[in-house]
């Protein structure tokens, strides 16, 4: 009997990916080690959104090979695309796994040469039924991204748009729910683009409302949509629909249309805002997250003082916020007047503070309201109480007994701080 183990870097994509992976190797005879365990197969999925992800790659293959020296070690995801060659000539690599080979990825390591070309890109063969270690599955249904943002390496390493037909979709959300999921998050690289490559044949509103009828889905959740694709059909879906979450990421990335247009971003700051009042027209206090990048090339005091205001505007109830850093091969890396660190650390600092006080303000709006909350499997290790999230993703930690575990249940907000809330169980 052998056993595996992974190493997952990156995004709730690559994710996906391991758990389809994982699946695979299962339906081969594996046996998943527990993390104390030395593993005969450890497969590393790897990521290669910044410097710090491809070294952060190669730490781990380092790793594994160094806490078993006889184990096969397989490198897959977008470093392993972007740069194969550098992790074939490192030690102890024994298989280095192109993204359209991940589908193929338990015959390859078995050795069953006879799948080695693959015919299809593998987002139309990879699949999951489960979500290890996870109260809420994520349902990857697009691949890709055509937008070149000016940073960002993805779209070099994980190609063109590429949407997974609505029947696998659908027999995957029945898989996950029969599991025992009761929600599920919608995924992509680009989830907004999904359809784009089918001649509008697909649309994303119409696998929202195709999943949302399935019984058994207490809840969808979008992963992430940009400003662009926030149609009024998809914003009324929401509204009319019970179990879609209020609950929107919307990168912003920057405030200043200045530095948006330097990122090569389609919109501008009042468009953001406009998109964004449309959909608190129509849906009770919604929650909006995001993405913000501060320190981007040429970004003075004047474009992120815009972007600290528009924040502020917007009201976020969680946000992500990234300093930049030079990847090599995008246009951004050889773009002038780059910023100081000093700079940057200071104005992620900056941003952090308006991140809480806005959060603070967003949840204040729930105290004495009674809300639902989805479970998690594990509890809150510094309280060792029951933790779990709202539909609009407010973290709320409550007493309950193991019973109430990967259910929904009604909680009382008592009280609240910038990261999440607390209440009583109804
Ligand atoms: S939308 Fe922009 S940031 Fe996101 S994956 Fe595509 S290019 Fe990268």
């Amino acid at each position: 009997m052998k056993t595996c183990a992974f190493i997952t870097l990156g995004c709730k994509v690559n994710q996906y990916e391991t758990q389809a992976i994982r699946e695979s190797l299962a339906a081969k005879g594996f046996v998943e080690a527990n993390p104390e365990q030395a593993a005969d197969l450890y497969v590393i999925n790897t990521c290669t959104v910044t410097l710090i992800s491809d070294e952060k790659s190669r730490q781990h293959i380092k790793k594994v090979r160094r806490k078993n020296p006889r184990a096969t070690v397989v490198v897959t995801g977008c470093y392993a695309e972007a740069d194969a060659k550098t992790i074939k000539k490192m030690d102890g690599v024994d298989f280095v796994i192109t993204k359209a080979e991940e589908a193929h990825l338990a015959e390859i390591v078995s050795r069953d040469t006879v799948h080695r070309i693959p015919t299809q890109d593998s987002i139309y063969n990879l699949k999951i039924s489960h979500f290890a270690g996870h109260t809420k599955a994520f349902l990857k249904i697009e691949d890709g991204c055509d937008m070149y943002c000016s940073y960002c390496i993805i779209p070099y390493v994980r190609g063109g748009i590429k949407s997974r037909r609505p029947q696998d979709i659908l027999e995957e959300a029945k898989r996950l729910i029969q599991s025992g999921y009761k929600e599920i998050i919608l995924t992509g690289i680009h989830l907004g683009a999904y359809g784009r490559d089918t001649q509008g044949n697909h649309r994303l509103p119409d696998v929202i409302h195709m999943l949302s009828n399935l019984s058994g889905l207490e809840r969808l959740r979008l992963s992430s949509i940009e400003v662009n694709e926030i149609t009024n059909d998809l914003i009324d879906l929401v509204a009319d629909t019970k179990n879609v979450c209020p609950h929107f990421h919307v990168p912003l990335q920057s405030g200043d249309d200045y530095i948006l247009e330097r990122m090569n971003r389609k919109y501008t700051e009042s468009h953001y805002v406009e998109v964004l009042d449309n959909i608190r027209s129509k849906i009770d206090v919604p929650s909006f997250t995001t993405d913000v990048m501060v320190g981007f090339p040429g970004e003075k005091d004047v474009h992120f003082d815009n972007t600290v205001e528009l924040c502020k505007k917007v009201g976020f109830s969680r946000m992500h916020i990234f300093s930049f850093s030079v990847r090599e091969g995008t246009p951004a890396a050889k773009m002038p007047d780059h910023c100081q660190p000093q700079i940057i650390k200071q104005r992620k600092a900056m941003l952090e503070a308006v991140a809480n006080d806005i959060a603070f303000a967003y949840k204040k709006q729930f105290l004495n309201k009674v809300v639902a909350v989805l479970v998690e499997a594990e509890r809150d290790h510094k309280t060792n109480q029951l933790c779990g999230y709202t539909e609009r993703y407010i973290k709320v930690l409550f007493e309950g007994p193991e019973i109430a575990k990967n259910s929904i249940v009604s909680v009382r907000i008592e009280e609240v701080n910038p990261s999440f809330a607390m209440g009583t169980l109804q």
